[in-house]
């Protein structure tokens, strides 16, 4: 793990996941009366549930938050019987849907436990770094440099921060201009 992976509390990323739906709602009000004949219809729905989605996980990550803080009982096992945490072998944090699932369930007070006294060997090891930076493609190095280029200006076609590059021929690219890379570093 390197030294500048930062970590974000849960109402942080609760909140910024609400910003980026607002966002994307704001996108279908502009795709919706465009000044080309092109019916965008198809694509505002496909972003509209993409706002919903992200609503969605920010309220769940809301719950769970309050779970975990207020030290809420969870259900000691999975559905199946499998057991969570330092009592599974290897250790398993629960996902956020796990989490939500065994803190609503019913079950009797001498199955389930705080969850944090159930994950202590993970908590001490604070920060908690998702298994996807591992298992990922692109590296969070990567991931992490190409946030910091979009931050900046681009030199080569002076894309101003927060738009993406374009090509000479005007076409927005995917990409970032190998300058603006180098300029985030
Ligand atoms: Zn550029």
């Amino acid at each position: 793990m390197s030294e500048s992976m930062t970590a974000t509390n849960l109402p942080d990323l609760a909140s910024n996941l609400m910003m980026a739906a607002v966002g994307l709602r704001e996108l279908v009000l502009q795709a919706e009366v465009v000044t080309s004949p092109l019916e965008l219809g198809p694509v505002c729905y496909k972003v509209e549930e993409s706002a919903q989605l992200l609503e969605t996980f920010a309220d769940q990550i809301s719950k769970a938050d309050r779970v975990i803080r207020e030290g809420q009982p969870v259900a000691r096992t999975l559905h199946d019987g499998m057991p969570w945490g330092d009592a599974a072998e290897p250790g398993a944090v629960l996902t956020l849907h796990q989490l939500l699932a065994l803190a609503g369930s019913r079950h009797r007070s001498e199955d389930s436990i705080p969850y944090l006294d159930g994950v202590r060997s993970a908590a001490q090891a604070e920060p908690y770094v998702s298994s996807r930076v591992w298992r990922s493609s692109s590296t969070r190095e990567q991931r992490e440099r190409l946030v910091a280029a979009y931050r900046q200006a681009c030199s080569t076609c002076r894309a101003v921060p927060g738009r993406p590059c374009v090509t000479k021929s005007g076409r927005v690219m995917t990409e970032v201009h190998q300058p603006r890379l180098r300029a985030a570093e």
